[in-house]
């Protein structure tokens, strides 16, 4: 019985714990990399609450230490999506009749178990199979992740609220219903938040989902899933399908009962899957939503007002932490030619103090980059701005993968504004400065704005206000996420609803109210409580 409306009060951002040294946590979450690390795990897929394993299997490995194995991991195929699209559909009336409260409960607790008995479990496997520094995994895999589950909970309760009006005679409802059949959800390897947020935020909302994880990823994924289940995640409402792309993407979106895809990764995966939902779209027996977080080449733009010291702290954070491999973090900068000598000078003085290594050793900064693939990628960009003519490198550029994939936090300077460094996606700890002549202000502005396809991410420096204000107007549509005085990353939920348009995606902003509506699709209800007996209008009388 539920009669009473009941409330969830706007939470607090979960607090991010230092792991300085001395603090009880920091010595938990060693001893957790230490259990972690001295068992090879198997992952399988977990369809309808049952572990599935498949006769596919690749391993999963440390990124810096690349000969350390973590898991076996099961890759589905045809047969296990169709056995999941069968396990979602099967849970599905019942988790959607449940009431909204009951759902609710489960992720609230999810945070909470995240928040203190599963904390040192997924911030471990993050560092581990991730690569991230105990920071880097705290605010990824903890605090975001926990203010997902409880910002999500309350942004539902403020949806369900918004009723029509009734005027006398009648009640006017509306009814939030999750969207008939199953949700989609692809993710990317460098966020745990992100991975875990896209399957269930629509399950939250009364939708079951298929979650392809990524498999460099599927380490903390896996243990994620298990958390889920002591929360009282029902059997079914989401399965977990490990797998390389279209192995799953295809049988799942070949579905008549795909009923939207929440994804976030490549702006090129993203134009396959969309380009196939196309052309399925005559077997869909509804239109799926289509929700996608996509690449970016984020920017810091200084104005010669700028603090060069704030600026130097930015870009070096902005750029380098997590070895670049946020899809906000800064890779190209615009600096006036009086502020250049300056920054250049403090930038390359701070690089050269930047620790990186095992992402175990607490001391490190940086850690690896997340695969071979990805390390030959940067490496190759590097390589080409070593050969430019017209481009120079001011700091770092070097690379080895002997032990993990460690690639030096890198500056280059290009004397070209559309030097390949300075429009395309590298996602990696590489920062391409262009200097412009202080005169040179407006079309900067211009070039800036041009330059790349996409718009997630900017950050302006100045301390000229009127100068702000200019920036911020004609770099308008350049960012989903506008920083000023700060690194353009770092988003945390409730305070900077995240996402990016142009070819950073559809700008659904994770974590918000605006995400959770488009897994809902709302009925609209009239009651007439005295309706009509005659059919004819007043009009219709003789005079
Ligand atoms: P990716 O596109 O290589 O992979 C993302 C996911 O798509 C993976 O799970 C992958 O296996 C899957 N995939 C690939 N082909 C598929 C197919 N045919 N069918 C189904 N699934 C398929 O991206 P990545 O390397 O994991 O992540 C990095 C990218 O993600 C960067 O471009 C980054 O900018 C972007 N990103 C964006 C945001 C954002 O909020 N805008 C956040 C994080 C990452």
């Amino acid at each position: 019985m539920s009669n009473a409306y009941f409330e969830i009060r706007e939470p607090e951002n979960e607090p991010v714990n230092s792991y300085a040294p001395g603090t009880p946590e920091r010595k938990k979450l060693k001893d957790e990399l230490k259990k972690l690390s001295s068992e090879t795990i198997d992952i399988p897929a977990i369809i309808g609450g049952k572990e599935v394993k498949t006769d596919r299997t690749v391993d999963v490995v440390v990124p810096h230490d690349h000969q350390q194995k973590l898991a076996t991991l099961h890759l589905c195929g045809e047969k296990e999506v169709e056995q999941a699209i069968e396990a979602s559909l099967e849970a599905r009336d019942e988790w959607a009749a449940m009431p909204w409260q009951e759902r609710v409960a489960i992720f609230k607790k999810a945070a909470d178990l995240l928040a203190g008995p599963w904390r040192y479990t997924i911030n471990a496997s993050t560092m581990l199979g991730q690569s991230k520094t105990c920071y880097q995994s705290e605010i990824d895999a903890i605090a975001e992740l926990a203010d997902f589950f409880r910002f999500n909970a309350y942004y539902l309760t403020q949806i369900y609220q918004q009723q029509p009006y009734s005027p006398d005679g009648m009640w006017n409802r509306t009814e939030y219903r999750p969207l008939e059949g199953f949700v989609f959800a692809v993710t990317p390897f460098n966020f745990t938040s992100i991975a875990v947020n896209l399957p269930t935020a629509p399950a939250m909302c009364g939708n079951v989902a298929i979650w392809k994880p990524s498999n460099t990823a599927a380490y903390s994924s896996y243990f994620a899933m298990k958390m889920l289940k002591e929360a009282g995640l029902p059997d079914g409402v989401v399965n977990f399908l490990p797998g390389n792309g279209a192995d799953v993407g295809d049988p799942a979106l070949a579905s008549e009962h795909l009923s939207g895809l929440h994804f976030t990764g490549s702006t090129e995966t993203f134009h396959h899957l969309w380009k196939t939902i196309g052309n399925n779209i005559d077997h869909y027996k509804t239109y799926p939503r289509i929700v996608g977080e996509t690449g970016g080449k984020d920017f810091i733009f200084a104005h010669q007002s700028a603090d060069v010291d704030a600026l130097v702290i930015a870009a070096l954070r902005g750029a380098y932490e997590y070895q670049g491999q946020k899809c906000s973090a800064a890779s190209r900068m615009y600096m006036p030619k009086s502020v250049w000598p300056a920054f250049k000078e403090r930038f390359v003085e701070e690089v050269k103090k930047i620790t990186m290594g095992d992402a175990g050793d607490f001391s490190n900064f940086m850690t690896a980059v997340i695969d071979d693939k990805a390390f030959k990628k940067i490496s190759e960009y590097i390589d080409f701005a070593a050969d430019a003519d017209d481009a120079e490198i001011i700091s770092g550029g070097g690379y080895d993968d002997s032990k993990g994939y460690f690639i030096e936090p890198t500056l280059i300077k290009a004397d070209n504004p559309k030097f390949k460094t300075m429009e395309e996606e590298i996602f990696g700890p590489v920062l391409t400065a262009y200097i412009y002549e202080d005169d040179k202000f407006e079309e900067t502005l211009e070039i800036c704005d041009n330059t790349s396809p996409y718009a997630l991410t900017g950050a302006i420096f100045a301390q000229d206000r009127y100068a702000l204000n200019h920036m911020a107007d004609n770099l308008n549509q350049a960012a989903g996420n506008f920083y000023i005085n700060d690194k353009p990353t770092a988003a945390v939920v409730n305070q900077q609803p995240f996402g990016g348009a142009r070819k950073s995606g559809t700008n659904d902003k994770a974590g918000s109210a605006a995400n959770l509506m488009r897994w809902i699709s709302p009925r609209s209800m009239k009651e007439t409580f005295s309706p009509p007996k005659d059919w004819t209008y007043p009009f219709m009388d003789e005079e």
